[in-house]
Parts: C-alpha cells; structure tokens; sequence
C-alpha cells in the first residue's frame, strides 16, 4: 500500500512542469549524483572513460523532457549533436540516447523529425548510434511512427528505440521491429490498466515473451533491466537457443547494480550502462525513486550531503 503511494507519489512529480524547471537551478540534490553522472558534457565523458576502463560500454542521455519551447528543443538538438561531437573526439564507447519530446515532439512533429536528422547526421559523421527512448504511451505510436520515417524515408540506419513489456501491444510492435536493434524494457510510466499490465507477474512473464521473440527473429537485442531474475533466463535462453553472445547485450542505468554490471562483463556478456547527464534530471530522477522505494533512502541521506 505505501509502496504504491509513493510509487504514485514519485511518477506524478516526475512531471510536474514547475519542479522540473526549478530543479534546473538547484544542481544535483538528493542524492542525485549517484545516479546521474554530471551536469556538463565534461563530467559525462569522464564518467565514460571511467566505465570504458571496465569493459563497459555506454550510451550518453543529455538530460531533457517535455519541452515547451522552440529554442529549448533547439538547444538540446545542439547539445546532442556536441554531445556525439565529444564522444567521437574523446574515441570513447558510447551510443547517444535521446527522448522526442526533448527535441520538441509536444510543439511539431515536423519540427521535431528536422531535429531529429541533425542529430543523425551527426551520428553518420561520427560513425555512431542513436537510441529513441520511449515515453508514455501518449508518446508511443507517434515515436514508433517517426523511427520509420527516419529509417525509411530518410535512410538513416543507424538508429532504433525502445519497447515496454508493459503494454499490451508489445509483441506486435516488436513483431512489427523485426530486424531493427531494439531496447527492451519492463517500462518505467503510469499508464492506465486499458493499455498496460499492472501486475508484475504479468510484466514480467510478457517482457521475456519480447526478448524471446525478438532474439529469435535474429536482431539486435538490448535487454535493459537490473533484475537477476530476468538476465539469468536470458543467458540461459541465449545458450540453449545459440544465440550468438554479438546479438545482444545487457543494459543498466548508470550507478545501479554496479558489482553485477562487472560480473556481466567478466562472463564475457556485452554490457551497456545507460549514463544521463546535464542540468534537467529532476524527472529521471523521480522515475527511478518510482521503481525502487529502496532509492529513497539515498535520496533523504542526499537530502542531508552536500553533495
Ligand atoms: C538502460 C535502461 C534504459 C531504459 N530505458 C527506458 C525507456 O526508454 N523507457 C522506459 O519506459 N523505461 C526505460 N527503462 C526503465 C525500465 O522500463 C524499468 O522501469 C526499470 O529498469 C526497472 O525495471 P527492472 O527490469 O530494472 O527491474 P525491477 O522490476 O524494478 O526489479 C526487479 C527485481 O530486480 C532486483 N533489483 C532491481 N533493481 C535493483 C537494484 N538497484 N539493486 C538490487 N536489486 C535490484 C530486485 O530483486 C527487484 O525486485 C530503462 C532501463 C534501463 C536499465
């Protein structure tokens, strides 16, 4: 009960536009430098040196959401392609991972795509990849729409996104993917029980339906959760199906399980840590409070740290 309400609690301040905004102001608090890598490009690279030493390979999130403004989406467009700019520069491991509402999705669609193609062309300049995570469900066919348009009307291939486990419409969508490097998640917002499973079981049982469906199909997979349960059915799935270890690889977000992201990589299995960065984490912050009431407790200690 209580963990409901401050999951409820968590996801609702997520995206409150005023907190978001203010927080901008306040530098990293609560804890958030644990999970968030720094608030300049800088930080971010120096984070992914770090990892790379480890054997771990990354992909870069600026920080940003829900944008209101033309000149905030082109900012960001500008602080993505800069972003690609030093990861290239630095010859560090790194994807770049982006959200469509960051790069205006809520103001034009158009608009949105054209900044969108700025952000790939760069990644073709740098020979990189460009991650679309996926957001509400609001956000959902219109980001899956885009990621054709991208792919098939402008020819970039070097790009793909993300799937829920938690909505009901996963398997088609990942049957519809086939062949396009996917991110599967469990899916980390409220929606409502008519378009998503609520139960855990539930979730659980349709996100290793997708991973299978999809490692099966012979593409790319990126299975991104931090639950143990879920990455030992997939390497025992991987190894009894032969599905060769350059098909797929583990994901985690930046600061989590950080002893089981090495053992990952010392068990010879592709890892990517997922690091976000930039001035704009209230939102991603509060989500994973959402996931984890554990967190919480790191966030009161930072409540207190001067960190
Ligand atoms: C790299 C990455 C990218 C993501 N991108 C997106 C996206 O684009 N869109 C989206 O909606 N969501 C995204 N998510 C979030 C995702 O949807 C889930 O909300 C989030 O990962 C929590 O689910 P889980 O699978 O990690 O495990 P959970 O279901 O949260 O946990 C299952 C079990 O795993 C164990 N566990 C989990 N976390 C920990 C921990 N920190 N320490 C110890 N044990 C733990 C516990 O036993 C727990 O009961 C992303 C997640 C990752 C890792």
């Amino acid at each position: 009960m209580l963990a409901t309400v401050s999951k409820n609690f968590f996801l609702y301040v997520s995206q409150h536009k005023g907190l978001n905004k203010a927080a901008r102001k306040w530098g990293l608090k609560f804890g958030a430098a644990q999970v968030v890598a720094g608030m300049t490009i800088e930080d971010a690279i120096h984070s992914v040196k770090e990892l790379n030493d480890k054997g771990i390979l990354c992909t870069l999130d600026h920080l940003g959401e829900f944008v209101s403004s033309t000149e905030e989406a082109l900012l960001a467009t500008e602080y993505n392609v800069r972003t690609l700019e030093a990861i290239g520069k630095a010859g560090v491991q790194s994807h770049l991972s982006v959200k469509m509402t960051q790069l205006g999705l809520d103001i034009d669609r158009d608009f949105c795509v054209k900044n969108m193609c700025q952000i790939l062309d760069a990644a073709k300049r740098t020979n990189n990849f460009v991650r679309i995570d996926m957001e509400d469900y609001a956000h959902c066919q219109v980001t899956l729409d885009i990621l054709r348009e991208l792919r098939e009307v402008y020819g970039f291939e070097h790009v793909g996104t993300v799937i829920q486990a938690y909505l009901h419409r996963a398997l088609d969508d990942v049957r519809a993917l086939k062949g396009i490097p996917l991110r599967l998640v469990k899916g980390a917002y409220k929606e409502d029980p008519s378009v998503a499973y609520q139960d855990k079981k539930e979730i659980d049982e349709n996100y290793m339906t997708i991973i299978k469906e999809h490692l099966l199909s012979g593409s790319y997979t990126a299975i991104a959760s931090h639950d143990h349960h879920i990455i030992a059915k997939v390497k025992k799935f991987a190894a009894d199906n032969k599905i060769p270890r350059n098909q797929f690889e583990f994901q985690m977000l930046y600061g989590f399980r950080e002893e089981l992201q090495e053992s990952l990589v010392n068990e010879g299995y592709n890892m990517r840590v997922y690091v976000p960065f930039g001035d704009d984490w209230f939102g991603y912050f509060m989500r994973r409070l959402a996931e984890r009431p554990q967190n919480v407790g790191f966030a009161l200690r930072g409540l207190f740290s001067k960190k």
